[in-house]
């Protein structure tokens, strides 16, 4: 069923009696050509792209609990390419350009807002680190300005400029970047890769893979025994847990990252506003009116997905430090995700030593907006056994080479990312 404006008033006029589920809820095959474990974004992302650009069939995505579950509906809804080293930028600007095309090429809407995401800058320091970061995107092929303090104050007047503890000096702008209404995402691709034919499996959990002659050949689950000919796993903060199981240890640890969102207000805040250096925060307004906001992982390894007090604290501080009136607004919902971290806090998207198995994960608490862009290269990885150009430097051996890709220039501090 296409969903169009004449659908929507023809329900409207009918009292809503024709919409059909958007998704089957098959029994699991015996086999599968590709199995996708882990229905979040990537996984749903990776199931649509194999079937709609490789032309693949027979594919099962599944999950342990309902799709979505997961950090594809718990993050901040921030989607960007401002990144700066070479090996990053040009996948999430292949990323960004599948966003822009998304909600035509999935016939849903995702709510993609390109409100533009801010960077403050405090210091003559950051400014001309940003200043460099902004040439890096333009040479990808993505859009950076740099604004003086006056430009920010005009775009963004409820921030504290006049006795504020951080002065803002500047910012860099990417007005191409914004927010998307996270859950619909992954609904718009289950939608489209069931309709392609593709069987999305809940409260189906991988409990081990069956390896047979160094081949992955199948997956045990909590529905039995299902055999693949290739599978791949973008299980998010559980990756670490989920391949010990097949005998890998990763380069990765998993932590957890709160979020926040306040009661609506009316309109304030008119782009994503991103404060670094002096703190680590992020505030943009969804369009019920609500201020989402997030900081710093939490700092310790778990697998909960709830948080603590003293994080609570200091994200709470980082809003007061630049935008003090929300200090009077109430907080509505707090909540906690599994930011799966790598070692030098870019990603993963390689076979393993396992044949037949590949990985994708380590997205640290920065993987929604690679979601059309990580769907579309592991497809590519999974359909051809070699990497897509934009994502040849996230290998499992850049870790032993010493090529690692330090966006933040923190080291091997999983927690500092
Ligand atoms: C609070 C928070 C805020 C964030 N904000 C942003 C942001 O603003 N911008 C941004 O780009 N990124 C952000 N992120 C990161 C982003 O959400 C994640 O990197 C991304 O969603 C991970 O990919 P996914 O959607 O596939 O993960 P998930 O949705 O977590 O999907 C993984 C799925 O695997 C399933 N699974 C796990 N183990 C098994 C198993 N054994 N068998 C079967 N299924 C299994 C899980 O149930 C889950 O549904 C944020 C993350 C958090 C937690």
């Amino acid at each position: 069923m296409s969903y169009s404006i004449f659908k929507v008033i023809k329900e409207g006029l009918t009292g809503q009696r024709g919409w059909k589920p958007a998704w089957r809820n098959p029994e699991p095959k015996a086999h599968y050509d590709y199995i996708i474990i882990g229905g979040g974004g990537h996984g749903m992302a990776t199931a649509y792209y194999l079937a709609r650009r490789y032309g693949k069939k027979n594919i099962a995505v599944l999950e342990k609990g309902w799709i979505g579950s997961g950090n594809v509906g718990r993050n901040t809804t921030i989607v960007r390419s401002n990144y700066l080293l070479e090996g990053n930028q040009p996948f999430y600007e292949f990323s960004m350009k599948l966003w822009e095309n998304l909600e035509q090429d999935l016939n849903y809407n995702v709510m993609m807002s390109q409100r533009g995401v801010l960077n403050l800058i405090h210091s003559d320091a950051q400014r001309d680190a940003f200043r460099r970061r902004g040439n890096a995107m333009i040479f990808s092929g993505a859009d950076a300005q740099l604004l003086t303090a006056d430009q920010v104050r005009q775009m963004v007047p409820f921030l504290n400029y006049d006795n504020a503890r951080f002065p803002i000096k500047g910012g860099l702008l990417q007005p191409r970047a914004g927010t998307a209404r996270h859950d619909a995402v992954l609904w718009g691709y289950a939608r489209a890769a069931d309709a392609l034919g593709v069987d999305i499996i809940q409260n189906c959990e991988v409990q081990g893979f069956r390896i047979e002659g160094g081949r992955c050949v199948g997956v045990e689950t909590t529905r039995g025994f299902i055999g693949a000919d290739v599978v791949g796993s973008s299980v998010a903060g559980s990756s670490s847990r989920l391949m010990q199981k097949a005998g890998l240890t990763l380069p990765i640890e998993s932590h957890v990252l709160q979020a926040f969102v306040s009661e609506a207000l009316k309109p304030v805040v008119p782009c994503v506003v991103s404060f670094g250096g002096p703190g680590h925060f992020y505030l943009n307004q969804s369009d019920k009116g609500g201020l989402v906001f997030g900081g710093d992982l939490d700092g310790y390894n778990t697998y909960a997905q709830r948080g603590n007090l003293p994080l609570v604290e200091n994200v709470v501080e980082c809003l007061m430090a630049i935008m003090p009136s929300a200090g009077r607004a109430r907080l509505l919902r707090m909540w906690g995700g599994l930011a799966d971290m790598s070692m030098d806090g870019s990603p993963i998207i390689d076979r393993t030593e396992i044949d037949g198995l590949y990985f994708n994960g380590g997205w640290c608490y920065g993987g929604f907006k690679a979601t059309p862009g990580a769907g579309y290269v592991f497809a590519h990885l999974l359909a051809t056994g070699e990497s897509h150009e934009v994502a040849a430097a996230y290998r499992f051996d850049r870790f032993r080479t010493g090529h690692v890709l330090d966006e933040p220039g923190t080291g091997a501090q999983p927690n500092l990312h």
